[in-house]
């Protein structure tokens, strides 16, 4: 008997939701304080549209023109999350449907998005992208980096730092994940000392085979796409 997509991924989602709140448990933590955003950058829309109608209100893109094409025709009350590379030439198109932007790289980039909201009247958010292991392969500023140019980061007008985003490296050992979530955090801690009336309550960590351990350190933000497609 083979399932319908709305039940297969009913119940992946349901799965899911029920680790949330194990690792809530554990870590004693409310489940309200932590969001899941369902990524859908491999997913048919078809799947996209099953989530939504399970009550996910947050939806993520790693491509900023599959989030564009794919914003318009589900409901308007889904939060888009772009959780992938932005090029400066794609700001334009991309802020009028984006509610959070995890994939803010560089101060040039973040200047981009500051002039475009004032251009566009929009108030953005966004995350810092941490590239907390060092590795040549991803994106994102280092902690060092972030630390020195934090001034400047956080003098922009427009649009608002709500916190960082971090993927650890492709591990089986999830001891070391923790360590790269711990050290997220921390760097968090750090930036509001420098300025104690700007808060950075997001922290995105977590994907589908280290949501758990990112849970237990303190997401705010967790990015699963793998795991709720399952069977499909
Ligand atoms: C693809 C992706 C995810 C989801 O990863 P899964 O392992 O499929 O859950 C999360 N974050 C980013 C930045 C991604 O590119």
């Amino acid at each position: 008997m083979t399932l319908s997509v709305e039940s297969r991924v009913a119940s992946n989602l349901g799965r899911i939701q029920q680790r949330i709140q194990a690792a809530c448990d554990r870590a004693n933590r409310s489940v309200d304080s932590v969001r899941l955003v369902a990524v859908t950058k491999y997913a048919q829309i078809e799947w996209a549209k099953s989530l939504v109608e399970l009550g996910v209100q947050h939806l993520g893109e790693s491509r900023p023109q599959q989030l564009i094409e794919r914003a318009p025709v589900l409901p308007a009350t889904v939060n888009w999350h772009l959780i992938g590379h932005l090029q400066r030439n794609k700001v334009r198109s991309i802020l009028p449907f984006v509610s959070l932007i995890h994939s803010v790289d560089s101060v040039r980039l973040l200047h981009r998005i500051d002039q475009l909201a004032e251009e566009l009247d929009l108030n953005p958010h966004v995350l810092l992208e941490i590239n907390i292991a060092g590795e040549e392969s991803k994106d994102g500023l280092s902690a060092e980096e972030a630390m020195a140019e934090w001034p400047e980061l956080s003098s922009f007008q427009r649009v608002t730092i709500d916190g960082l985003m971090t993927m650890a490296p492709a591990t089986r050992n999830l001891r070391d994940a923790g360590q790269v979530f711990r050290q997220l955090r921390e760097l968090r801690e750090r930036l509001q000392e420098y300025d104690p009336s700007r808060k950075l309550p997001e922290l995105s960590m977590g994907m589908s085979n280290d949501f758990e351990i990112a849970i237990e350190e303190g997401a705010t933000l967790i990015r699963i796409g793998s795991s709720l497609f399952d069977g499909l």
